[in-house]
């Protein structure tokens, strides 16, 4: 594990000043693909799984109508659909879903701790994070108005239901670039809306953008609201907004793209977990292994490039197979 830089470690004694305390094996924190997945594996290889589902029960997903991309449904199904069967497939094998949040974590020793709604703590030999990373929006009413009718902040999920359209993505980093050329495949039309006068994304990506003729950067411009009777049908600009050359634009969009980053949800480990600048955290390349011993990470929270259903499923079974090695090892 040389790989990890130590850390400066605070205790948190809230923790340790709680009386309600629970001991299991291994703690699953997160019920997003990432953790249900987890959730199958472990329970099948007897490692009596509790699971914490967070406030959003089924993760992302939960939040969209058809998912088309995650193997074994040839006719699609929708998020929530396909969520619930996650769950019921972890409940089949013996996970023990609650509903709970973790609100801080003790990793200083072992077993680990972790406090959920801020009143009970769970004692965890071992512990799977799999609390995924949120999209970034702009903070605009429309964007929640027109949620699921034409805002959203997954092209890959998203952009096929745009084919032949117009659309716009924000944003001027790679994920903007990649979305944005992923989009003129499908697309009629795409735009780019940056709000500086360069891009942040790599040569590489800006040539890629560059390159394609159905893509227009529209370079100064911050959007300010969507427009629509029954979705998205427009978005309103500034131009170069505080010069002396600032004017209003309106463009003609039926689907708006956020890609302005993501936040993974690790705030609470950050105190023990090593992460990256952003906040995801550092794992082991090709593993799910933390810099703590018997922490294990999986899904979005640790995974900055492809951010899909089917990659933290998979990446929630390398999850449960890492920890029940590492408990195998204990005995
Ligand atoms: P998430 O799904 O983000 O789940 C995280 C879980 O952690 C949630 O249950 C949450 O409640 C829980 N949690 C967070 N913090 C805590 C805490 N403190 N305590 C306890 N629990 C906590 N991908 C595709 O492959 N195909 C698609 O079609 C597709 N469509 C999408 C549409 C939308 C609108 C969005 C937003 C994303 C879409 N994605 C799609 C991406 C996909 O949803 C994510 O890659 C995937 O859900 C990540 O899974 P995860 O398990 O890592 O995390
Ligand atoms: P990012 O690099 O942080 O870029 C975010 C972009 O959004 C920036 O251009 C930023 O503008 C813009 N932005 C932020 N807030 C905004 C706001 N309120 N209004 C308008 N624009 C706003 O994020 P990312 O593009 O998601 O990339 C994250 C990391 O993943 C990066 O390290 C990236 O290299 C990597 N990544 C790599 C690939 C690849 O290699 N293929 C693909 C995707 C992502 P400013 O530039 O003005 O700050």
């Amino acid at each position: 594990m040389e790989i990890f830089k130590p850390l400066d470690i605070q205790k948190d004694d809230h923790i340790a000043n709680i009386e309600n305390v629970e001991k299991v094996r291994c703690l699953i924190i997160g019920s997003g693909p990432a953790g249900y997945t987890a959730a199958i594996y472990a329970s099948r290889a007897n490692l009596k799984p509790v699971l914490y589902t967070g406030l959003q029960m089924g993760g992302q997903l939960t939040t969209t109508t058809e998912v088309d991309n995650f193997p074994g449904y040839p006719e699609g199904v929708t998020g929530p659909e396909m969520m619930d069967d996650l769950k019921k497939q972890a409940e089949r094998f013996g996970t023990d879903v609650r509903f709970g949040i973790a609100t801080a974590a003790d990793f200083s020793g072992r077993p680990h701790r972790v406090t959920i709604d801020d009143n009970k703590v769970i004692e965890a030999e071992a512990v799977i994070i799999a609390t995924g990373a949120t999209a970034k929006y702009l903070g605009l009413e429309s964007e929640i108005k027109y949620a699921g009718m034409g805002v959203s902040a997954c092209a890959t999920c998203d952009g096929f239901f745009y084919k032949g359209k117009d659309v716009a993505v924000v944003g001027g980093g790679d994920t903007a670039a990649e979305e944005a050329t992923y989009l003129a495949g499908l697309c009629n039309k795409v735009y780019i809306i940056v709000r500086r006068d360069v891009l942040r994304a790599s040569k590489t990506m800006q040539d890629k953008v560059m390159n394609t003729k159905n893509i227009e950067i529209l370079w100064e411009h911050h959007t300010i609201d969507l427009f629509g009777d029954n979705g998205v049908e427009g978005a309103t600009l500034v131009k170069k907004r505080g010069t002396p050359y600032e004017e209003i634009v309106r463009i003609k969009i039926d689907g708006f793209f956020l890609a302005i980053g993501h936040t993974p949800n690790s705030e609470i480990f950050k105190n023990y977990l090593e992460t990256d600048e952003v906040g995801y955290i550092k794992t082991l390349p090709g593993t799910s292994k933390t810099n703590i011993n018997g922490v294990f990470a999986a899904g979005d929270v640790q995974d900055p490039h492809y951010r899909q259903a089917v990659t933290a499923a998979g990446s929630g079974c390398i999850a449960a197979i890492d920890a029940e090695r590492f408990l195998s090892d204990l005995k």
